[in-house]
């Protein structure tokens, strides 16, 4: 059976806090002397960090200890979108290294509210989907004493607590901040189940999911009742991307993720007549267009729909900071 149409969500792929990250390494691998180094992957893409990777200015890490090993490895370190925690960022200076902080200003938000409410004297729960994820190592850092990892509706264990079972030292003084790319829906139900067992618990008036993960979230609900199936071009280890994939599953019960277009030789679309595509915060679109190329090669007369706008958002790009500067106040 052919593939007639593809209805592809409006908006998919980068958000400004994934431009303004892998912008960043771009500029720096040209204007640095030297290679520069990466804490983490900037984004959590696999073509994006292997095309970073490839022309060999930049090079990626995931312990700054590595730093000294590198062949040709440069003073200055790019720390990832998802965000550091205050150690990684003072073992930097320690050694000696010049900074380029590329943390997405939405999670330095949520970083902002844990130091204020921890200095405050409040429990933290700071819901997640995963205790290794970067962005909840990082915020978790920020007030380490105070917060208590808890898992999104479902998804508990490793590290994360249940929210039905979580105990607290004082229910009065308990807020909750959560990653910023969680699923809209189940984080909603989570902070209600909390709420219900701590009536006092504060939410914060700005939500913490950001405007990039509800806008997609949004866009696949709209495209969903529309398609035979869904395809989700994601890297596994993208929190914003799995999420839709689960979305897109749950919506239109037949969703399936794509690195790259190579994997749609494994997939069984039979049946299929419509597609939905979309792609997460951090998958070049042009990895999407490989995916329509493909459909249009086997049905010239392929029609393509875009649903939905673009966003027009964007954040400044990062300073250098040289290990004798002193920080930002909004780094501090
Ligand atoms: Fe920032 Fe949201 Fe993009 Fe993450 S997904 S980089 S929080 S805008």
């Amino acid at each position: 059976m052919t593939v007639e149409h593809i209805y592809l969500a409006k908006p998919r792929g980068f958000c400004a806090g994934v431009v303004m990250a892998i912008q960043a390494v771009e500029k720096a691998a040209v204007r640095e002397e030297k290679p520069v180094t990466v804490y983490h992957s900037i984004v959590h893409n696999h073509t994006v960090v292997e095309r970073l990777s490839s022309g060999g200015r930049v090079h990626f890490v995931e312990d700054l200890d590595g730093v000294d090993a590198l062949p040709d490895g440069g003073d200055t370190v790019i720390f990832s979108a998802h965000g550091i925690s205050p150690a990684v960022r003072e073992r930097a200076r320690s050694l000696g290294l010049a900074t380029i902080d590329a943390t997405c200003p939405l999670v330095t938000k949520v970083h902002t509210e844990a130091k204020k409410y921890a200095r405050e004297g409040y429990t933290i729960l700071l819901i997640g989907d995963s205790a290794k994820h970067q962005e909840v190592i990082g915020t978790r850092g920020e007030a380490p004493d105070n917060t208590i990892l808890v898992g999104v509706l479902g998804k508990t264990g490793a590290g994360l607590h249940d929210p039905h079972t979580v105990e607290v030292p004082d229910p009065e003084r308990l807020v909750v901040l959560t990653q910023t790319t969680l699923s809209v829906d189940d984080t909603r139900k989570t902070i209600e189940i909390l709420k219900g067992r701590f009536p006092a618990l504060v939410v914060p008036p700005s939500e913490d999911l950001c405007y990039a993960t509800k806008n997609r979230q949004d866009a696949v609900k709209n495209i969903a009742p529309q398609v035979d199936a869904f395809l989700v071009l994601t890297s596994t280890h993208s929190s914003n991307g799995m999420r839709l994939l689960e979305l897109a599953e749950a919506e239109c019960g037949r969703a399936y993720r794509l690195e790259t277009a190579a994997d749609l030789a494994g997939l069984d679309l039979s049946g299929v007549r419509s597609i939905g595509i979309t792609s997460a915060a951090s998958t070049p679109d042009d990895l999407v267009q490989d995916v329509v190329a493909h459909f249009r090669s086997l049905n010239p007369a392929l029609q393509v729909t875009e649903e939905g706008e673009w966003e027009n958002i964007e954040f400044r790009e990062p300073k250098k900071i040289l290990p004798t500067q002193e920080l930002p106040r909004t780094m501090q």
